[in-house]
């Protein structure tokens, strides 16, 4: 099945690998973003499992991320700052078998920076992620997905405790904006790390 996605990926001008594990896709991770490459990141719990953030300052490369504020900058200064840094690293939401990727969010800052802005794009995408069709990836969103960051970010949102979406309008919502990325956008190279284990939700 991963095989499957990731020829899919690669015929919609994604740039896509399967790996193995989670070091596997920190190592090719490592790989793709040149060490005096700066990378923003977008909120992922997949992306903080690899500790991808954490080899990037080790190993001497400048990064963008509201876990690692420098003097003078704040949450919101990091996602403006992110659209003109060289890469933004964030996970997805849902792959499609065929090959689309889904994100819904908030604030939009990680689908902005998806869609405009950063030359490279770098996706780390468990195998829990991937989805029959469209209409299961927006399943998967409302469902669990968003369920469990309304769970983590303590948003007080109907989905919460099991209990089912009930799209939601407040100012709470995590809900505001969903993007398919059905092929990279222009002048992007949209990279896709596809891991044959669960990571994030
Ligand atoms: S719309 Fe609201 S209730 Fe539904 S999944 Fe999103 S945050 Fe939860």
């Amino acid at each position: 099945m991963l095989k499957t996605v990731c020829e899919n990926l690669n015929n919609r001008g994604f740039i896509a690998f399967c790996v193995k594990d989670a070091d596997e896709a920190l190592k090719k991770s490592l790989e793709i973003i040149k060490q005096n490459e700066i990378a923003s990141f977008g909120g992922s719990e997949t992306v903080k499992s690899i500790k991808l953030a954490e080899k990037l300052i080790e190993r001497g490369s400048v990064i963008c991320h509201r876990s690692y504020l420098k003097d003078g900058e704040t949450a919101e200064s990091v996602m403006k700052k992110a659209f003109s840094t060289d890469f933004f690293v964030c996970s997805a939401n849902a792959v499609t078998k065929g090959g689309e990727i889904v994100n819904t969010d908030g604030t939009a800052n990680r689908v902005a920076a998806t869609l405009y802005g950063p030359k490279n794009v770098l996706m780390v995408v468990g195998k829990n992620k991937i989805t029959t069709d469209l209409n299961t990836a927006f399943d998967r969103i409302k469902n669990t997905a968003a369920r469990l960051n309304c769970e983590r970010l303590h948003k007080d949102n109907p989905c919460i405790y099991g209990k089912s979406c009930e799209t939601c309008k407040n100012d709470e919502t995590i809900c505001n904006a969903t993007v398919i990325h059905h092929h990279p956008t222009r002048n992007k190279n949209f990279y896709v790390i596809l891991v044959d284990e669960e990571l994030g939700y």
